[in-house]
């Protein structure tokens, strides 16, 4: 049953993936391996096959030959030893939305976190423990319910996993720091099967490096978080019209560099979606707008956001007290699985007048109803840490800027790069060089390097004492010294 020509060595780059093929064990060792799995091992052929290997990205079409939804840590560690002994190029899903089709790959083995949704607050010590399948609203709705949260990111639908290996940044980033800078604890399976702990105290250079460095370590079961106090918020959208665009971006980039850390909103250029919660007469307008997120002191966040309404009165103000996790899911319903998504980004750290006249000009050209920029501020607590203290490496940029190319219809698929690509090249000149990583399709090495900084090197030791054989490296992949 399974299959012929194993891929002749370990690929080390993720543009290689194509070129890997079908993996070979023989049909007693396969079912061997399938009969101890305690989850679910689908393969090509079997009715839900079709629908496991989707993604949240409906661009990214990948034929895995496995899909093994994974029950327990016991399950992941077979994963890990079946692909290894086996020389199976091995992917890890968790959520599924990374944009360039990281938790995929063709003709080898997927292991998949989805079944593991396990979570335990502790009360006592501000603190929750999440298995690694779990979503961020599966995390909001566990720790809402005691007005708090854990910082992470914009879309309750995205995998806790991924986003926090590569940073995390949200609508809390300001108040609390990146999801990294509250991660306390997680249990990771390594490349020889292991379980482990790392931590500030335990294998604390693990910690470092899963701090930022995505997956290219092993796959992590479990994060333990610290919470913060985020019950209501003062949040929402407030849109402008594109004709003042320019003046309101300028305004925008003066007031966030200064304002207190409890104080968020980030900047979009967006076409208003034609549904009813949006008034007629602004449906299918370019706009431009802030979508805030003020936790803290009611006063003190009206007064912020007042700042604006007294500048220039909004064209639509759904600025209000909201519960953060109703925040949190605000937008999910807009962007549902299975549409096309093309995206760049860069980080950014001044953003000069003329950096302002050049994002206007692309973002106003923004060539599909759902696709957006969004330019997400990383300073307040996130700038609490410094470039080397974790593998995320722009503690210096006051942005994280991600221009999305998105749609329903496959036939526009160049359509959305097209224009992301063209708007990226103009501002790129004005950017501070590298780019989130979770914010990537893949780009190539000399990208992820330059994303990395001076972290690169010390990234590509660590790699070599967990991984020395390149095992994960369907990821933002760090090479081998
Ligand atoms: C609509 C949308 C909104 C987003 N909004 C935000 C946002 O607000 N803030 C933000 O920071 N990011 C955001 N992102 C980016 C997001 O962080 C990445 O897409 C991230 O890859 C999602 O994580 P996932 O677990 O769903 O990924 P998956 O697709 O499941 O995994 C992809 C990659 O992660 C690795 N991986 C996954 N799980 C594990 C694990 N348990 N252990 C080790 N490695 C693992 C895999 O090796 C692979 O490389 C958004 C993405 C989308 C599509």
């Amino acid at each position: 049953m399974i299959l012929s020509n194993l891929t002749p060595e370990y690929m080390s780059t993720p543009e290689l993936l194509e070129k890997s093929t079908s993996f070979q064990v023989e049909e007693a060792t396969f079912q061997s391996f399938k009969s101890s799995i305690r989850g679910q091992v689908i393969v090509k052929g079997d009715p839900s096959y079709e629908d496991e290997r989707k993604v949240y990205n409906g661009m990214i079409d990948r034929y895995p030959t496995a899909i093994v939804k994974c029950h327990n840590v016991a399950d992941v560690i077979t994963c890990v030893n079946f692909g290894r002994d086996n020389k199976i190029l091995t992917a890890i899903r968790s959520g599924g939305h990374n944009a360039g089709g990281l938790g995929l790959c063709d003709d080898g083995l997927v292991i998949d976190l989805s079944f593991m949704k396990g979570i335990r607050i502790d009360l006592k010590t501000d603190t929750i423990r999440a298995e690694g399948g779990c979503l961020l609203g599966d995390m909001d709705h566990a720790t809402q319910a005691f007005g708090k949260a854990v910082p992470s990111g914009i879309l309750s639908t995205t995998g806790i996993s991924d986003l926090t290996l590569g940073g995390g940044l949200g609508h809390l980033s300001r108040a609390y720091g990146l999801s990294i800078d509250s991660l306390l604890e997680v249990d990771i399976v390594l490349a020889n099967g292991k379980l482990i702990t790392a931590s500030e105290k335990e294998n604390a250079d693990l910690f470092w490096a899963i701090r930022g460095g995505g997956g290219n370590f092993g796959v992590v079961t479990s994060f333990h978080f610290k919470t913060h106090d985020a019950g209501m918020v003062y949040g929402g959208p407030m849109l402008w019209h594109i004709a003042d665009a320019e003046e309101m971006m300028g305004f925008y980039r003066n007031f966030i560099l200064k304002a207190p850390n409890e104080i968020y909103c980030y900047f979009a250029f967006l076409t208003v979606p034609p549904v009813p919660v949006f008034p007629d007469d602004l449906h299918l307008k370019k706009m431009c707008g802030l979508v805030w997120c003020n936790v803290g002191d009611l006063e003190k966040a009206t007064k912020a956001v007042n700042t604006f309404r007294d500048y220039k009165k909004p064209a639509l103000d759904y600025v209000s007290s909201m519960p953060y996790s109703g925040l949190q899911g605000m937008f999910d319903a807009l962007y549902p699985k299975g549409l096309q998504w093309y995206w760049k980004a860069d980080f950014i750290k001044e953003l000069s007048d003329e950096a302002i006249k050049v994002n206007l000009k692309h973002g106003l050209k923004l060539p599909t109803t759902h696709s957006t920029m969004h330019m997400y501020p990383i300073n307040g607590a996130c700038h609490d840490k410094k470039n080397a203290d974790t593998a995320f490496s722009y503690r210096d940029a006051n942005w994280a800027q991600v221009i999305v190319g998105v749609d329903p219809d496959p036939n526009n698929k160049e359509k959305l790069s097209t224009w992301a690509k063209e708007y990226w090249e103009a501002i790129h000149p004005f950017s501070a060089g590298g780019a989130y990583i979770n914010f990537m399709m893949e780009e190539g090495q000399e990208r992820v390097k330059t994303s990395y900084r001076d972290n690169y090197e010390k990234l590509a030791k660590i790699k070599s004492k967990y991984d020395p054989d390149n095992f994960f490296r369907v990821n933002q992949n760090i090479q081998l010294p």
